[in-house]
């Protein structure tokens, strides 16, 4: 796999730094005496992911942050009014966390966060705060804990600033419904292709041939994927290779999904989306995500229903 996640221009690439020394006088930093390694706090831009609670007033908290991949942590007394983290741990914030690390610990220490930008404006739309349910359900349960890959970040955000076009209510843009499709057809691919299992999107994974480049005066090869199987199927390997239920990818989707893959996500050629717009797609992306994390997807059949 090559290639790289396209740049956007909206987000915000200042490098964060971690607070001064005398930022770690206070009592919860001061663990001299408790003789444990100690790790400088450190302060990542990070996308929240999802929160549980833990205990009586506690969170533990996902995050994905531009620097140190996922994370989780403890966010102490999070749950009472007046805590140090505001609405800065709602789904899909965009933050500066600030945080402790130690060697021994899975979890890390969660200090405080301050809010970048929240996503209030986008789940009075019904349809719109399921796709950041979704955004955020495949990012935790698809990337690896703690491994450094600024890309999927870069990902989220750009799908979250496609979902909010500048200015608002631009009349020109294309409606939210049509953009939520838009966006979540490709941050599925990206996330699939990031994870580095999108297959060849042209070859039958049965027997080799090419899917898209018919003989003169014959009609292009159709396609066919299967649930738990790691690529396409022309009609013969089809037939041939048949057992249990397979969908077609038309070749429109292919070629919508080849597309995604040259072009950042607000400036694909079909704007008119709706929700049948590339829905094979969708639905072959989202089956390659469930077959490699072993579950179903909450949010993927959530979203689908949405409509109407
Ligand atoms: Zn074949």
């Amino acid at each position: 796999m090559t290639g790289e996640f396209p740049r956007h221009s909206g987000a915000s690439r200042k490098k964060t730094s971690a607070p001064g020394p005398g930022q770690e006088s206070r009592g919860v930093f001061n663990c001299v005496t408790l003789n444990l390694p100690r790790v400088p706090a450190r302060v990542s831009e990070a996308l929240v992911l999802r929160t549980y609670p833990l205990k009586e007033a506690d969170l533990i908290v996902s995050f994905l942050t531009r620097d140190q991949g996922k994370l989780r942590g403890v966010a102490k007394r999070a749950r009472r009014p007046k805590s140090s983290f505001g609405a800065g741990l709602e789904r899909l914030s965009h933050v500066r966390m600030a945080y402790f690390q130690r060697e021994t610990r899975e979890l890390v220490n969660l200090d405080s966060c301050e809010l970048i930008r929240s996503q209030f404006d986008l789940v009075s739309d019904y349809r719109a705060g399921v796709a950041l349910d979704y955004f955020a359900e495949v990012a935790d349960q698809l990337l690896p804990a703690a491994e450094p890959g600024e890309r999927f970040f870069r990902l989220l955000l750009a799908v979250l600033d496609y979902l909010r076009p500048a200015g608002g209510d631009d009349p020109a843009a294309a409606p939210l419904s049509g953009r939520v499709w838009r966006a979540v057809t490709y941050f599925s691919l990206w996330a699939v292709r990031l994870s580095g299992w999108l297959p060849e999107l042209h070859v039958c994974l049965g027997c080799g041939s090419l899917l898209d480049e018919p003989e003169p005066g014959e009609k292009p090869e159709r396609a066919f994927f299967q649930r738990g199987r790691a690529g396409l199927l022309c009609s013969h390997c089809r037939h041939a290779m048949a057992a249990g239920s397979s969908w077609e990818l038309s070749a429109e989707s292919r070629n919508t999904a080849a597309e995604m893959l040259r072009r950042p996500v607000a400036q694909l050629s079909q704007t008119d989306w709706v929700q049948t717009t590339a829905a094979d797609l969708r639905r072959f992306l989202v089956q390659q995500i469930e077959s490699h994390v072993e579950r179903k997807l909450v949010t993927a059949r959530l979203l689908e229903e949405s409509e109407g």
